[in-house]
């Protein structure tokens, strides 16, 4: 191992936050000085910010295939998916109270429906899902029934990658009358997200996950669709979000999303596919018992989550921090928990083999040729961690 400070370092958790573009950079740096005034002001200082409000608000539509008015900036996923989930149940018929979620939902959704069930009434069913982390529509046919108001399933997992059918459970919930969100913060920015073709009538997104700067997210919401505001205390967003925008975060993450969705073409897409595959085809031949989790298919292009027995995700993470790379168990919200990840609880890993997972996410940072150099520091630390 070289000095810390001579080492090149490898950053491979894109999924927990993705790097700064340097132009989201300057697009918020511009927009700050520019963004003068409240954009609830009408005075000429509140109307450039206004300006640049709107101005986000347009591009970000454009770029989903969306309307402006269907745009509802928030400070990110988590505040997004609340929205989302809160809002949509809050504003169902009354005879409507009960929730479907998936058990491999992001805890941003898995506790807003906690919240409705012990504070407004709701009950709730969690879709299953298979080993590899996929639901059924089978079990989402016999759940959705009368009373449901809403169903909350993402679009890809945000620790093994895998996507959801989404286009089918959002037809079968509008058969049905049932309100869907999906959860799109893995895929807004990396991949072409159009909305209108989901089926569904909110997704969330979060900046920071395709090169904004942090603190920046919004809710795709359908229009002509009610929502309950969860803040209260303004009418800004159009009644749905009360507090004072912040028009630089709109900007940054505007910029974002179309240099992001204009780096993520289907060439570069599949470019980082090969390179997932390569990755786990060379950390498969040089890491004994390893164990690949997801679906070989049906799963994001970056992603890559593997179980090494005898390995905890925790001991591994540090001393590959010291080797230079920087890897994630799952999710960087669960730092600081003891308890394993409840996605592979969920895919029937036992506790022992779930508390050894390690995750792998790319940014377009990591050249081809440097993926011999990352296998063959991270199987040196997997020889260190067994010792
Ligand atoms: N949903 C998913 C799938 C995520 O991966 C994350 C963050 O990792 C979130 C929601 C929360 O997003 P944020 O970090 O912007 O609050």
């Amino acid at each position: 191992m070289g000095r810390l400070s001579d080492l090149k370092r490898y950053y491979l958790d894109a999924n927990a936050h993705a790097p700064l573009l340097p132009e989201a950079a300057e697009a918020y740096v511009v927009a700050l000085r520019a963004a003068v005034g409240n954009p609830s002001s009408t005075h000429t200082e509140g109307r450039a910010a206004r300006a640049i409000l709107d101005q986000a608000r347009d591009s970000v539509a454009a770029l989903l295939g969306a309307r402006s008015g269907e745009i509802i900036f928030t400070s990110g996923g988590t505040e997004s998916c609340n929205l989302g989930v809160l809002g949509l149940a809050l504003a169902a018929p009354a005879s409507r109270r009960h929730l479907i979620c998936s058990a491999v939902e992001h805890h941003a959704v898995l506790h807003a429906c906690e919240h409705l069930r012990q504070h407004h009434g709701f009950s709730i069913s969690i879709l299953p899902v298979d080993n590899c982390g996929r639901c059924s529509l089978d079990a989402l046919k016999s759940l959705a029934g009368e009373q449901t108001a809403l169903v909350s399933v993402m679009s890809a997992n945000n620790e093994v990658g895998t996507r959801q059918p989404v286009a089918e459970i959002g037809e079968l919930c509008r058969s049905r009358g049932i309100l869907f969100h999906t959860d799109a913060v893995q895929c807004v920015g990396r991949e072409p997200v159009l909305v209108h073709n989901l089926a569904c009538d909110a997704l969330s997104a979060s900046g920071h996950k395709f090169g904004s700067v942090p603190g920046t997210g919004f809710l795709w919401l359908k229009s002509g669709v009610a929502l309950a505001p969860v803040t209260v205390g303004g009418a800004q967003e159009n009644q749905r979000r009360a507090g004072t925008e912040n028009a630089a975060a709109a900007a940054s993450l505007a910029t974002a999303l179309e240099l992001s969705l204009n780096q993520h073409q289907a060439p570069d897409r599949a470019r980082m596919h090969d390179q997932i595959e390569n990755l786990w085809q060379r950390v498969a031949q040089s890491v004994p018992s390893v164990i690949r989790n997801g679906h070989p298919e049906q799963r994001l292009d970056n992603t890559l989550s593997i179980c090494v027995p005898g390995a905890s995700s925790e001991d591994v993470m540090i001393a590959a921090d010291l080797e230079g790379l920087s890897l994630s168990s799952g999710s960087a919200c669960m730092v600081g928990s003891a308890l394993p990840s409840h996605v592979l609880l969920a895919m029937g890993l036992g506790r022992e083999l779930a508390s050894c997972a390690i995750r792998f996410s790319l940014s377009r940072e990591l050249e081809e040729d440097e993926v011999s150099e990352v296998v063959a520091r991270f199987a040196r630390v997997i020889t260190r961690v067994k010792g």
